[in-house]
C-alpha cells in the first residue's frame, strides 16, 4: 500500500514491545508512552512523507504492531453516480430523441 490512496493507521499497544523504532522512522505519526514506553499513534491518517514513513515503520516493527488499512469510508469516496442511469447529458439542439 503506497502513494495517494488514504490509509488508517492502527497500533496494536498489546503486541508493541516498546523498542521505540517507529518513533524514529516517524516521528510525526508515533511517539512512545511515557509511563511504559509502548507506541502512541500522534496521527490516524498521515498523507505525504509522513504516510511513506509510516508504511516503513510498519514494515520494520519488529513486533508486527502497527497497521495499515483503507479507512472505513475509502470506497464511499471512490464512488461516483453513473449518468447514464440518470438520462446521460441533457438533450440539446440536434441531440433530440
Ligand atoms: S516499532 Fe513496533 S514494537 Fe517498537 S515501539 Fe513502535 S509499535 Fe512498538
Amino acid at each position: 500500500m503506497s502513494g495517494g490512496s488514504p490509509a488508517e493507521v492502527s497500533v496494536d499497544t498489546g503486541t508493541c514491545i516498546g523498542s521505540g523504532q517507529c518513533v524514529r522512522l516517524a516521528p510525526a505519526v508515533f511517539a512512545q508512552r511515557d509511563e511504559d514506553g509502548l507506541v502512541a499513534l500522534l496521527v490516524a491518517r498521515p498523507v505525504g512523507p509522513q504516510r511513506r514513513d509510516a508504511e516503513t515503520a510498519a514494515a520494520l516493527c519488529p513486533s508486527g504492531a502497527i497497521r495499515l488499512v483503507p479507512p472505513p469510508d475509502a470506497g464511499k469516496q471512490r464512488s461516483r453516480p453513473d449518468v447514464r442511469r440518470f438520462g446521460g447529458p441533457a438533450a440539446g439542439p440536434g441531440r433530440e430523441r
